[in-house]
């Protein structure tokens, strides 16, 4: 009789597990893939961490989650600064005086305001009906047009006009040169890649990979059941699916030192099929001299076989999924976490704080 039979070896699952296994529990983790780290996986390939579902940049304020990551495995300084290309111009983000100088020619804060201003006041009594009008409001046309319009409609596969408003509560502009995307107080990477530090996570704790839980559900004896998969499929898509927008990765060696001095160029154009390239030796492995790994990224439409990356949290989703947890607080001895099973977007950060408080809430059951 297994403890905890974890669903998913992604962040939520390993994090949950070693809770659980400090405790004195048996705990076993199964995942469909061949590998652990869910989507943050990096493969090494020629001594190169290759973020396999996507970059992965771990950013927080939290002293406390920077803490717990760093005792597992070294982390390297890094700052996202990713770059966008448009029209076969190159632009800085996030929205800085480096962005505002490279549009319209202005060097000083006062002048790039002004600028800004000048663009959103036509806009400003606008009650935003979608994306485009909430964007517009914010930071006016020319930002919009140029960096926002084409890598929004790509990514979500519509028009931006077809976007809810509120997927764009903020749009931050920054009036110094200053290209670091993140505010958060601690950044960087794993010096030896994301899979050692949940290898080590889950150090002592049996993991078996290529197992399906809805195959193997009936075959093995366990108390509770953390499942971190897809809350739709765990109740037979009783409702209807949830919908997930996919992407579709396609990774290149190139015999080059550096194909584009940056870990990550986005393309906003319609007229390029993907939204962006990475270059992943510029994340932690810039050691490298004769060679490079890239990767370009295709949003893309899935069906309820293809892989879920981001959910779509519109009104139909929203409400279904609400139905969907009505259905897990009545299911006895399964705790729902994660990003799949919990129908969110969550960064790494938030995901293993996440996977700490319902393991606290858990473990308060052997202390009561
Ligand atoms: P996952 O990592 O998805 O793990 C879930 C695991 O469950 C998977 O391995 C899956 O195979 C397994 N599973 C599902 N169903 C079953 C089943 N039936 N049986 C067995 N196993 C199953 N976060 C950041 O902090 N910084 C970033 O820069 C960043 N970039 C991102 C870029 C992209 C393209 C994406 C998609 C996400 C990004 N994230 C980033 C978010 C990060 O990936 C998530 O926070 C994290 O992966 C969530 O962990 P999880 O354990 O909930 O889910």
């Amino acid at each position: 009789m297994i403890d905890y039979l974890i669903v998913g070896a992604g962040p939520f699952g390993c994090v949950f597990a070693r809770e659980m296994k400090k405790l004195g529990k048996s705990v076993l983790i199964i995942d469909k893939r061949n590998h652990i780290g869910g989507n943050t996986f990096t493969k090494k390939q020629d001594g190169i961490d290759i973020h396999v579902y996507g970059a992965h940049i771990f950013h927080t304020n939290d002293e406390t989650i920077w803490n717990y990551v760093n005792s597992f495995t070294e982390f390297l300084p890094f700052v996202n600064s990713p770059v966008a290309k448009s029209n076969g111009e190159l632009y800085n983000l996030p929205f800085n005086m480096n962005t505002f100088y490279k549009l319209w020619g202005v060097e000083t804060p006062a002048d790039a305001k002004a600028k800004i201003s000048e663009e959103t006041k036509l806009y400003k009594d606008l009650e935003p009906k979608n994306l485009e009008e909430q964007a517009l409001k914010l930071v006016g046309h020319t930002i919009y047009n140029t960096l926002i319009k084409g890598y929004t409609e790509k990514q979500w596969g519509c028009d931006c006009k077809d976007l809810p408003a509120f997927i764009i509560k903020r749009l931050p502009l920054r009036y110094t040169f200053d290209n670091n995307y993140f505010n958060d107080k601690y950044q960087g990477i794993p010096k030896d890649g994301y899979t050692v530090l949940w290898e080590r996570v889950i150090k002592d704790i049996d993991v078996q990979l290529e197992t399906d839980f809805f195959k193997i559900k009936d075959n093995f004896d366990y108390r509770k059941v953390v499942f971190t998969g897809k809350i739709d499929e765990y109740f037979g898509y009783q409702y209807g699916k949830l919908d997930y927008r996919g992407l579709r990765f396609e990774t290149e060696k190139l015999n080059v030192e550096s194909y584009q001095g940056n870990a990550v160029v986005n393309y906003t154009d319609h007229s390029v099929p993907f939204t962006r390239i990475l270059e992943h030796k510029h994340f932690n492995n810039r050691n490298i001299n004769d060679w490079t790994y890239i990767t370009r990224e295709y949003p893309l439409n899935i069906d309820v076989k293809g892989e879920p990356y981001y959910p779509i949290n519109n009104e139909r989703n929203n409400n279904l999924y609400s139905r969907y947890k009505d259905l897990a607080s009545k299911e006895k001895n399964v705790i729902f976490g994660g990003r799949l099973a919990e129908y969110k977007y969550y960064d790494m950060h938030q995901i293993i704080a996440r996977a700490l408080k319902l393991a606290k809430n858990e473990s308060s059951n052997y202390y009561s």
